[in-house]
């Protein structure tokens, strides 16, 4: 292990005793990685990893989750668990997150015997709402119009003072959507607040944006960021939908969502992934919607569309390796595909699987519940076929609904 002087990073400061320096810089292939959470974003951070001949360790507390088949080490125990976590740490040279809703309590914990790439620090920050929107306001980033809310008063004075149609978020927890709520002024705020059952929340004014877009940003130990191109996003009842790349927005739109994501990406001083979630207005007004400190749906078209796939970025930012090209090899088209589609029985793989430039990625889920995300194909498309790839990619995913063919003869 090379260990570099400097530290530009929020990484914590920790005992430099126990097995390794919790300051090197650098995790050569062969260094164990380990990953807190075991769904879909750590199976394919450990695919990625693995293929650059590191090991990987996951700890999480439901046993035999996605990344599991893919780890050389499985953990099942509470985040709480201080022994679990001190033998995890034992086991692994740096750790990494594939979720950000880790207790800091763990990510601090660990801290003080390796290497945490994002530090405590970065997750606290996009792990909690107020927190999130308060550093991206304060730090000069666009948001939308929010209040902080604790209590059903907080909640009414807050609607009538924002006085449009309004989002209400749980602080922290949140995720596809849940634990959230669509207002207007004249509802009722006691029992908007009794339903959202939450300690404490975001009143967020609801943006009647042009569309969506998102930009994954990696950051290395020596402060070096670089974006991956800007994405574009549907979103389907709060879920990702399709995610198309490159987005279609005007040039200086794309730059100005690279610049802020990288500005971002410096101001929190995180090491490894940010990406940014954001609203594109009608005349090219960015609005950050929320932060995430690690691989993210949007980006898995990574994997067969630029020159590093999103999780290789994030295992090289996290081991101190240089950061890979970026560049598009080919555009192409995202598609979720969620739980829903399993309803009548197991979608026609075969039939997907004849479509020329797609490429198909099923996360190993036993139980194909509403709403879960279950896998995801991406098809390739030349640029200039956008709309039809969408349309394809769309029209493919309902054919192989379980049944869908013979319904159509
Ligand atoms: P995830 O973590 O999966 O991205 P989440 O639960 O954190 O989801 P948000 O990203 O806050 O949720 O919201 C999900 C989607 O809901 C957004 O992508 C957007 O489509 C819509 N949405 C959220 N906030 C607003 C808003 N203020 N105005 C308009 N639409 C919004
Ligand atoms: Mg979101």
């Amino acid at each position: 292990m090379i260990k570099i002087e400097g530290d530009n990073t929020n990484e914590a400061p920790a005992p430099s005793e126990g097995k390794s320096p919790v300051s090197a810089a650098i995790f050569l292939p062969g260094a164990t990685i380990g990953i807190l959470g075991s769904g879909q974003l750590g199976r394919m951070s450990a695919m990625a990893a693995k293929s650059l001949g590191y090991r990987v360790a996951v700890l999480d507390e439901v046993a035999d989750g996605p990344a599991c088949s893919c780890a050389d080490l499985s953990f099942t125990a509470s985040f709480d668990d201080l022994d679990a976590l001190a033998r995890f740490a034992e086991a692994v040279d740096v750790v990494t997150v594939e979720f950000e809703n880790i207790p800091i309590g763990a990510l601090e914990f660990l801290e003080t015997r390796v290497p945490v790439r994002p530090s405590a620090s970065v997750v606290r920050t996009c792990q909690d709402r107020v927190l999130e929107k308060e550093f991206l306001q304060n730090n000069g980033f666009p948001v939308a119009p929010f209040r902080v809310i604790n209590s059903a008063e907080e909640l009414a004075s807050a609607l009538s003072e924002l006085n449009s149609l309004c989002i209400l978020k749980t602080a922290a927890l949140g995720y596809d959507g849940k634990g959230q709520i669509s207002l207007k002024p004249s509802d009722d705020a006691a029992s908007a607040w009794k339903q959202l059952a939450a300690p404490r929340a975001v009143l967020e004014q609801r943006i009647a944006f042009a569309s969506e877009a998102s930009v994954i940003c990696a950051r290395t130990f020596a402060g070096e960021t670089l974006c991956f191109p800007v994405q574009a996003n549907v979103h389907r009842n709060g879920i990702l939908d399709i995610t198309t790349v490159p987005a279609q927005l005007n040039p200086s739109v794309l730059v100005k969502a690279q610049e802020i994501t990288s500005a971002i990406a410096v101001k929190l001083g995180v090491i490894g992934l940010i990406t940014a979630e954001f609203f594109v207005m009608e005349n090219g007004d960015l609005i950050v919607n929320e932060l995430a400190p690690r691989p993210h749906n949007s980006g898995h078209h990574t994997l067969e569309t630029t020159m590093t796939s999103q999780f290789a970025q994030h295992v090289r930012a996290v081991c101190g390796l240089p950061l890979g090209p970026v560049e598009l090899r080919s555009s192409g088209v995202m598609v979720n595909l969620l739980g829903d589609l399993w309803q009548s029985g197991e979608p026609d793989w075969e039939l997907l699987l004849r479509e020329a430039g797609l490429f198909l990625h099923l996360y190993g889920k036993r139980e194909p519940k509403a709403g879960r995300k279950m896998g995801h194909f991406t098809l390739l498309s030349s640029q200039a076929s956008h709309p039809e790839a969408q349309k394809r990619a769309i029209e493919l995913r309902e054919l192989i609904k379980y049944g869908a063919e013979s319904d159509r003869l």
